[in-house]
């Protein structure tokens, strides 16, 4: 069942938390590979389904545009100063509403519309938000995109470097959604500073291996600094912008009255839990093993022939390219699911194949971590993922569904917050 427990909403309306009880089962069955996922505490859940909900408190601590802000303002400090001390930043922003809205309030402070922007594009490993065509961010802006090598996988700092020069963006965006290597954040600062771009550091997937001390830190090279606080930080549903005191006035301005009207005062108290709980050495040691097990993982599926872009992984993410293993991304992920594995159908760099039904599947280690497995186990989970690859090949499912039976019987193993087998 779920915890905490839901009896009134059991009682009000039994259809959804029905609903709500077979999703948290279905997430501790699964071993969830999705790679910006992650499992947060029962103490994140309980912050962020609090009374907080029910206030509204538009501006910032101390200028607010609603009366009876006596806790909400001191709760919301409480996470600007852990955020703070966590990643040792000037000045952190807790109230933007997702990822999305973060990015938008960065381009609101520092560009117009119609101006140079830089960023990955999305096939490549880049977000929507980094100024992809379909995104408003490359529909608004004149959007730039620069890749990976072919031959490597790894990011083209040179081609970065040109593209600057040539266009003089305002916005240089470094990170992504499907980066399997380590962000040279430096590189990407000096050359941000030679064309006079403000460099966004979009930590995003990675903010909690940095927390954790188990990915370089932007800070000091970055500008700007966004993140969502629900990937690999273990946080709620949630972004944060972070930068020096000397952009903090225009990232503010951005985020209210630029962009956004309330903040979720229950969710900023669930970030203030979540940067708690990182700052803990536990979190260091999650942090850690993130790395270790998307390592190992990275290894076993080498040996058993998958190809890895890039050759495997420095963080927590692994992009495989199924094209040797002769099936679709699509296909896979989806038998993989039947086989009680989760993960997701990605691009791969130069993919031949549409987005819609790309080369590639993209894994990642953050929630099984967050469950308690090693790298001891992941030779295992490596044998089932490509058992059920070569069973979907032969749509076999029988195999789909006894691996999705020993999926569940390791998991049993391995508690998971937010559900008790225990009613
Ligand atoms: C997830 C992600 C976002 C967007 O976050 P949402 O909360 O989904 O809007 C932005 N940038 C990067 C690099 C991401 O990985």
């Amino acid at each position: 069942m779920h915890v905490p427990s839901i009896p009134a909403l059991t009682a009000a309306d039994p259809q959804l938390a029905a609903l709500v009880e077979r999703e948290a089962e279905r997430q501790h069955d699964k071993l969830r590979l999705i790679p910006s996922e992650n499992y947060v505490s029962t103490a994140v859940l309980e912050a962020s389904g609090t009374v907080l909900t029910n206030k509204y408190s538009e501006g910032y601590a101390g200028r607010r545009y609603y009366e009876g802000q006596q806790l909400i303002d001191p709760i919301e400090t409480l996470a600007v100063d852990r955020a703070r001390a966590l990643f040792g930043v000037d000045h952190a922003n807790v109230q933007p509403y997702s990822g999305s809205p973060a990015n938008l309030a960065v381009y609101l402070a520092f560009a117009e519309p119609g101006d140079p922007v830089l960023g990955m594009a999305l096939p490549m490993g880049g977000h929507l938000t980094h100024g992809w065509s379909v995104s408003a961010t490359g529909r608004w802006f004149r959007s730039v995109q620069y890749g990976v090598r072919r031959e490597t996988g790894r990011l083209d700092l040179d081609q970065v470097r040109d593209l600057a020069r040539r266009e003089r963006p305002k916005l240089i965006f470094c990170g992504g959604t499907a980066i399997p290597r380590t962000i040279d954040f430096p590189a990407f600062a000096e050359i941000a500073r030679e064309v006079e771009a403000v460099l966004v550091a979009d930590i995003a997937h990675i903010a909690g291996l940095i927390a954790g001390g188990a990915h370089p830190s932007p800070v000091g090279h970055a500008d700007v600094i966004s993140t969502t606080t629900h990937k690999t930080l273990r946080g709620p549903r949630g972004a944060m912008l972070m930068c020096t005191q000397a952009h903090a006035k225009a990232l503010d301005k951005a985020v209210f009255p630029g962009l956004q009207g309330g903040p979720h005062n229950h969710t900023t108290a669930g970030i203030a839990v979540s940067l708690h709980e990182a700052a803990q050495p536990s979190f260091a040691a999650y942090a850690a093993q993130v790395v270790r097990n998307a390592q190992a993982l990275a290894t076993a599926l080498l040996d058993r022939g998958f190809d890895l872009v890039s050759g495997g992984t420095d963080n927590h993410l692994i992009l495989a390219d199924l094209t040797s293993k002769g099936i679709g991304g699509k296909p896979a992920a989806q038998a993989l699911d039947r086989a009680g594995i989760e993960c997701n159908y990605n691009t791969v760099p130069f993919d031949p194949r549409k987005p819609f039904d790309p080369s590639g599947i993209r894994l990642g280690t953050p929630a099984l971590t967050t469950r308690g497995l090693s790298q001891a186990q992941m030779p295992t989970l490596a044998g089932w993922i490509d058992e059920a690859i070569a069973a979907a090949t032969k749509e076999d499912e029988a195999t789909l569904t006894r691996i999705a039976g020993e999926v569940r019987e390791l998991l049993a193993e391995y508690p998971m917050p937010g559900w008790s087998s225990r009613p």
